[in-house]
């Protein structure tokens, strides 16, 4: 048992503090949770949108290859995914916005949308 500097233990203490971590734990794990089935349910999406759109429409992979590549490397890095660092002039205040913002982070105006993903 701890004893602190006046004499009481401190077991209410360490019991409070692994009952918040073990919670912190368990809140992180769910979210990955979450997160993994998200991105298995989009997989699952973008799988079914890249059948049609071969079957529909003749498009190859190939093509998609071709498409990824392109997108990939237009911020000028070859890393496999999309950057998502976008850049806008607010239309108020003339500020530069470094990310996909809906508003204006100095001023709070709306800023149009510049990619929907
Ligand atoms: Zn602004």
């Amino acid at each position: 048992m701890l004893w602190n500097i006046f004499g009481k233990p401190q077991v209410i203490e360490v019991q409070k503090a692994a009952a918040a971590r073990d919670f912190k734990e368990r809140i992180a794990e769910l979210s990955a949770h979450n997160v993994e089935g998200r991105l298995q349910t989009l997989a699952l999406a973008n799988q079914a949108m890249w059948e049609i759109l071969s079957q529909k429409c003749g498009v190859t992979e190939e093509d998609l290859v071709n498409k990824m590549t392109e997108i990939d490397q237009r911020d000028n890095k070859s890393e496999g995914k999309v950057s998502g660092n976008f850049e806008a002039t607010c239309p108020n205040c003339n500020k530069r916005i470094l990310g996909n913002h809906l508003k204006c982070v100095w001023c709070g105006a709306k800023v149009p949308m510049r990619s929907p993903f």
